[in-house]
């Protein structure tokens, strides 16, 4: 039942006085790095974490803090937060405003310099759409324009894609996964080596600090879902596999629409057979639901 998994935090800008909740104050931002390098947290990039997890590390104590969009402030106020620490970051760009110069994004020299110093830049779409509002040929679009404009400015970037506005699914995750073989998604769930890199969940971080320290207890719960049918009445319904080595008792699962005002489509506990596998009464396809999966501080987290 030890820990062991890391944990990947969103951050996007760093201003003195925050008026939405992607907004922290430079203050917030060293509380977060003093405690974690207080504590022999080791503080990673996204490319150090996935060399981490496919050597088979042990990710107790393994924070990833990731940058979206790319604002000034990161340059300007994060980096020299970061610099004191002797720790790196993941930036990841809105491509098209950095190629337009859209006042108040970071320009290509900056980047370049905080490549040089260490700071892994990936890719956060090119026009920042909401990625699962676009057919497949415009996604695909999307990252070729992304990828060509980068490879242009830094040809080391990372094939790290972050979803813009966190907003992700399943169909468009088999869309993206292609053409990047990290995919980053606003799903609040830790990574071991369980979690498949293209569905590796992250963090909002707002500055709470009390909930930073709590988001660092979870833990990675692996499940694999998967539709069946029941032979003898012929019902389809979902299936439920737990592939690491814990195999909790029983599991509570919420099957909900929407995340401002969600509308409950399935909520309780359900047993776990000794194998892992547990069954849910629950039949409808799961497109456009998000799927939490718990028992204590495990958690599994996934939209549809
Ligand atoms: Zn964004």
């Amino acid at each position: 039942m030890a820990g062991g998994d890391a944990h990947i935090f969103t951050l996007h800008r760093i201003v003195p006085n925050p008026h939405y909740n992607t907004e922290i104050t430079p203050a917030q931002l060293e509380s977060i790095l003093y405690y974690c390098v207080k504590n022999n947290y080791q503080i990673v990039t996204i490319p150090q974490l996935l060399e981490m997890v496919q050597r088979g590390v042990n990710l107790n104590k393994v924070v990833a803090f990731t940058f979206d969009d790319g604002y000034q402030s990161v340059y300007k106020v994060a980096y020299p937060i970061f610099k004191k620490y002797h720790a790196p970051f993941t930036l990841l760009l809105y491509v098209k405003a950095i190629e337009e110069k859209v006042p108040g994004y970071l320009t290509w020299k900056q980047i370049k310099e905080l490549q040089k110093n260490g700071i892994a830049i990936g890719i956060h779409s090119y026009t920042h759409p909401v990625i699962p509002h676009l057919s497949p040929a415009r996604i695909q679009q999307d990252m070729w324009k992304a990828k060509e404009v980068m490879a242009k400015h830094l040809p080391q970037f990372f094939q790290i894609f972050a979803y813009p506005y966190d907003y992700s699914t399943d169909w468009s995750d088999r869309i993206i996964a292609p053409y990047f073989p990290v995919i980053l998604h606003g799903s609040f769930t830790p990574i071991n080596k369980y979690s498949p890199p293209t569905k590796w969940g992250r963090y909002e971080y707002d500055g709470n600090f009390p909930y930073f320290l709590w988001v660092l207890k979870e833990n990675y719960l692996p499940v694999r879902l998967s539709r069946f049918q029941n032979k003898t009445n012929k019902k389809w319904y979902w299936k439920g596999q737990i592939v690491g080595k814990f195999k909790p008792p029983k599991v509570k699962v919420r099957i909900q629409k929407g995340v401002r005002r969600p509308i409950i489509l399935f909520n309780r506990w359900v047993k776990v057979d000794e194998n892992g596998t547990f069954y849910l009464p629950f039949s409808r396809p799961l497109r456009g639901s998000i799927v939490v999966v718990k028992y204590r501080n495990y958690y599994w987290r996934e939209r549809f």
